[in-house]
């Protein structure tokens, strides 16, 4: 379950990091982001300074701490990985930044979700590399200032929108990452099979790329199941026939809708005629909790544009009867 969601499961994180790339040149997609952010590298690295700091912001599963351990590792500098809920108190901030080595990488994920404390105490650091220690309770506590190392900030935001402006504006340089083209996820896939020794065609890459949903991560997840399967059912090696056996039989279909987002687009179209309809009434429909089907399965179906979210209900598309294999109604629905 959950194969093409796009947060990180509890236990793939090892799976994961085995799968990163170490270099800005074996990072791909992203070619904009992956050229000004190579520039900015070079730079620094050629007159012997540390990099500005870094904000990367998109959705879950783009490459943003990869990113963050290509930039230390461009710059031969070590790194250290925190974030924004696991900062409580400014106290826990000043003993990471106070421990930071001289030119480390100090990636900071889920920013935003930083106390306000805390963040008062990193605009400082980030402009004077300096924290002001707080001594003392009352009109007898003194602050303290201690001087940090200089460090390269890359901090990660699934919105740089919910970042205050004063925060924001210390970054010399901020990053907005997109989904991927199916081209670079193609890469992705074929590169993680080479890494695995796993065989894989060229159109088994085709294939498991179009039901990743622009995400690397589930990219990369899909190809591990398919990789199970590919194992155990067959020979080990994976065809496009074989992929998608693999994945239908985890019912992820062919532009990676799962189970949970069909439920909602068949219950949709075949109960309410398409709507518009009450989320709540669609998720009892499907038996799910209102938010699962409002943070769950909704985001992507509105971003392919299968459902849309109008004042009187969800309101399916034409894509959506058309993906089910319906007919759409002559009147009405978009
Ligand atoms: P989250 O914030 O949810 O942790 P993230 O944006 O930090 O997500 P990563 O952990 O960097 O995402 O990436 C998830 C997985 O996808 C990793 O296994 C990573 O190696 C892979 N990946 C992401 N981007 C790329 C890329 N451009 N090339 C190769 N692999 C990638």
């Amino acid at each position: 379950e959950a194969l093409v969601r796009p947060d990180a499961q509890a236990d793939e994180r090892a799976a994961e990091s085995a799968l990163r790339p170490h270099e800005l040149a074996a990072f791909r997609g992203q070619p904009r982001v992956s050229e000004q952010l190579g520039l900015l590298l070079t730079a620094a690295r050629q007159r012997g300074a540390v990099p500005d700091h870094v904000l990367l912001s998109g959705p879950p599963g783009l490459g943003k701490t990869t990113l963050a351990m290509i930039i230390a590792a461009e710059m031969s500098a070590p790194i250290r990985i925190s974030s924004g809920p696991a900062i409580q108190h400014a106290g826990d901030l000043a003993a990471i930044l106070s421990g930071l080595s001289e030119g480390e990488v100090f990636f900071l994920d889920e920013i935003h979700r930083m106390s306000r404390p805390a963040e008062e105490m990193l605009y400082l650091a980030m402009e004077d590399f300096r924290v002001d220690v707080v001594v003392g309770k009352g009109p007898g506590a003194t602050a303290i200032p201690i001087e940090i190392p200089r460090f390269t900030l890359v901090g990660a935001t699934t919105r740089a929108g919910l970042l205050p402006g004063p925060l924001r504006d210390r970054f010399g340089f901020t990053a907005q990452l997109e989904f991927y083209d199916a081209a670079a996820l193609e890469h992705i896939v074929r590169r993680s099979a080479g890494v695995l020794g796993a065989e894989l065609s060229d159109d088994g890459a085709a294939e498991i790329a179009r039901r990743s949903r622009g995400t690397p991560r589930i990219a990369n997840r899909l190809l591990r199941r398919v990789r199970d399967f590919a194992q155990v059912r067959a020979d080990g090696r994976i065809t496009r026939d074989l992929a998608r056996q693999a994945l239908e039989l985890f019912e992820v279909d062919a532009i990676g809708l799962d189970r949970l987002d069909r439920g909602v687009l068949e219950a949709l179209c075949r109960r309410f005629g398409g709507g518009p309809v009450g989320l709540s009434t669609l998720a009892i429909s499907v038996g799910e909790e209102t938010e699962t089907v409002e943070e769950v399965a909704e985001p992507f179906l509105v971003r392919e544009g299968f459902m849309m979210r109008t004042p009187r209900g969800r309101v399916a598309t034409r894509a959506a009867w058309e993906h089910l294999g319906l007919r759409p109604p002559d009147a009405g629905t978009a």
